[in-house]
């Protein structure tokens, strides 16, 4: 069992070699990281392709037990991985922040194991017999971002292993640690050359994605880099499931109850200090509740404490890094100049050490503002006051990001209506963002392809054979 020192002390190079590590709550010196080269990523393949088809050859009882013991050694070292991930990316130990990350990363990969896949019968009619069989489509690259470092890996992993594939995975450079504790803490149990971890800059991740050796890349991330994942893939045809960029709009309808659905919202939309891509990121609210709604979601927000990941009482966290805490100070100056009103925040301190952008509620803001249509991915929300619900509907669906939305009403089957007519991969009702690991989570538009999770999600990383006669 790992402490966080002896996990660090694994994953670390020596001190003033490599690359440095800051914390960004801090700036304080974590650990110092070696990247990888082009030849090591070559390596690390061929050891990905030597390992497949004995990887393969296992039984699918035989996978999904290790898959089981992989979830044990994540709960045996949880603490660690615990640690590593708040300092690295940022975000608390409480709320649905790192603890719930940890505990999400084992839960998946039991659920992952559990989940039937039964060779399914097309046709059996006297005539004609055809069964549709799952089988592995070789090494998988898995590409991750740096806001849920750990939980999206095994997302793009556990699947992978449990079809028979082996997996090279390329975190983000922003999260080192936690792709290689989390791949130390894997490799525990896994055999040899399973899942291998290449550490560095996104060409790196270009490098998996024209390899003729990768049969297949889970990416999650920018909608700009998904663009280039699909134009480098295209040499030996490889199979893609594309987690892209979300601007999720969320339409509270008139029948609400403000109070009842405020923490709703604001966990929507401010879960991982906004970091999220299929959080809340545009609310429209009628005007007959809509200063109801405003001062209902602020006096949540206004008890929810933000500060340094490690304290234990603090609930959101800075943002992870200087780019994305000046998007978010961009979009927040351009509402701000355009004249839309400032509930709460939008004042950060740019002096301070530390990425910290204070949590903030923009309301009466023009539904075509920089903060409505860009993705701002952070703690800044902004509330578009509609009188049409015809025209909020029209609005939420005018954008190219289509991974989720929202619906809130005290009348199911209006909510239900409404969201049939949102373009997203997921509607959510009376909630949003809550994923669960045998419900289909995917893109629509612009937002990406394939989908995640479940018996569809194995699926995306097999390749189907039909046997018939
Ligand atoms: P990227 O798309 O650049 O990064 C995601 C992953 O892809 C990282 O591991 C990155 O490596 C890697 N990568 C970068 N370039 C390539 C390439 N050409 N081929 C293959 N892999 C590559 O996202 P960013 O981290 O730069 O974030 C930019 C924006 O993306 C954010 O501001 C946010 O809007 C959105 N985003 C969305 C996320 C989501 O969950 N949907 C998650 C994170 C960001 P490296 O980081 O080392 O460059």
């Amino acid at each position: 069992m790992y402490s966080f020192d002896t996990l660090l002390a694994e994953i670390s190079a020596p001190a003033g070699t490599g690359r440095e590590v800051l914390d960004p709550a801090t700036g304080a010196s974590i650990a110092w990281v070696a990247d990888h080269t082009a030849a090591d990523v070559a390596t690390a393949v061929e050891t990905a392709v030597a390992a497949q088809s004995a990887w393969a050859a296992r039984s699918d009882a035989d996978r999904s037990a290790l898959l089981n013991a992989a979830a044990d050694a994540i709960e045996a070292n949880a603490e660690a991985l615990v640690e590593i991930l708040s300092r690295e990316q940022g975000k608390p130990l409480n709320g649905p922040n790192a603890r719930f990350e940890i505990g999400g990363c084992a839960g998946w990969l039991r659920a992952t194991a559990a989940t039937p896949l039964p060779v399914e019968t097309v046709i059996d009619d006297g005539e004609t017999f055809a069964e549709m069989h799952y089988r592995p489509l070789g090494v998988v690259g898995a590409i991750t971002p740096w806001n849920w470092p750990m939980m999206i890996a095994i997302w793009q992993i556990a699947p992978s292993l449990r079809m028979g594939n082996t997996v090279v995975q390329k975190p983000s450079e922003y999260t080192t640690l936690s792709g290689l504790a989390l791949a130390k803490v894997l490799n525990t149990v896994l055999p040899e050359g399973v899942l291998n971890t290449v550490v560095g800059a996104g060409d790196l991740g270009a490098q998996l994605v024209s390899s003729e050796q990768i049969d297949k890349i889970m990416f999650t991330g920018s909608t700009n880099t998904g663009k280039k994942i699909v134009e480098a893939s295209s040499g030996n045809l490889k199979r893609l499931t594309l987690e892209l960029g979300g601007n999720d709009a969320g339409i509270v309808l008139d029948d609400v109850d403000p109070q009842a659905i405020a923490e709703g919202l604001f966990w929507g939309a401010f879960i991982n200090t906004g970091q999220t891509c299929a959080a809340l990121k545009r609310l429209y609210v009628p005007d007959a509740i809509y200063d109801d709604v405003v001062n209902a979601l602020a006096a949540v927000a206004a008890a929810m404490p933000m500060g340094v990941g490690l304290d234990e009482q603090n609930v959101l966290g800075p943002l992870q890094n200087e780019m994305q805490f000046n998007i978010v100070d961009r979009l927040v100056e351009s509402a701000k100049a355009s004249g839309a009103r400032v509930v709460m925040g939008g004042n950060p301190d740019r002096a301070a050490t530390g990425f910290f952008y204070p949590t903030t509620l923009i309301a009466d803001i023009d539904a075509h503002n920089d903060l409505v249509v860009e993705e701002q991915f952070g703690p800044a929300l902004p509330i578009i006051r509609y009188t049409d619900l015809d025209e909020a509907i029209r609005l939420a669906n005018e954008l190219e990001a289509g991974l989720g939305g929202s619906v809130w009403s005290s009348d199911r089957d209006r909510a239900r209506s409404v969201a049939a007519r949102i373009e997203a991969g997921t509607v959510w009702i009376n909630s949003h963002g809550t994923i669960h690991p045998m419900v289909p989570f995917g893109g629509a538009k612009q937002s990406g392809y394939g989908q995640e999770f479940g018996v569809a999600g194995l699926k995306s990383v097999s390749q189907p054979q039909v046997i018939q006669g």
